[in-house]
């Protein structure tokens, strides 16, 4: 499997499978905040991602949020929003932030943990490069800042390939 395929691809957080995660032996999940759980003009988080988080957390999942965004008023709003915790300006895909977050989880294992996110290049690869399970989800906005926006394409056509790979339409 190539480094840039996810293990999993959703139209949405909302959309992803608790249980198929659960029986595959997740436990902590690392979720991407801008354009993953709100867009990035958006403040609020919408009722059917608050709706899945809730259900995440009834599962015993742990959740934390892992954004490249080092901007602290807005994670820390949101965070609060979600009652989660948060690593900010992670630097995906690189391990810093992923590895922080096995801290706040208390794993010993990062095959037992996922990311979900909307980027090939920060979420999906950093996940994949260190053995964590990733999780795919569109974009929630196209509106996204600058150097995000030129990749789009290219995410595009190895979610396209994956999804070929996978029969999925
Ligand atoms: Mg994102």
């Amino acid at each position: 499997m190539s480094l840039l395929t996810p293990n999993y691809m959703y139209d949405n957080v909302q959309s992803i499978n608790i249980k198929e995660l659960k029986s595959n032996g997740i436990r902590g999940i690392c979720l991407d905040m801008d354009n993953t759980v709100l867009s990035i003009v958006e403040s609020k988080v919408s009722e059917e991602v608050k709706d899945f988080i809730k259900k995440l957390k009834e599962n015993d999942f742990k959740i934390c949020l892992v954004t490249n965004n080092p901007d602290k008023t807005r994670i820390e709003r949101v965070a609060k929003e979600l009652d989660l915790p948060y690593i900010r300006f992670a630097l995906k895909p690189l391990s810093r932030g992923f590895l922080k977050a096995k801290r706040i989880f208390r794993m010993r294992k990062l095959k037992k943990m996922a990311a979900v996110g909307d980027q090939i290049f920060t979420d999906v690869l950093g996940a994949n490069l260190l053995g964590m399970c990733s999780v795919y989800v569109k974009p929630i906005s196209i509106k996204d800042h600058i150097i995000n926006r030129m990749r789009r394409p290219l995410e595009e056509k190895i979610v396209q390939k994956a999804k070929k790979k996978k029969n999925i339409k």
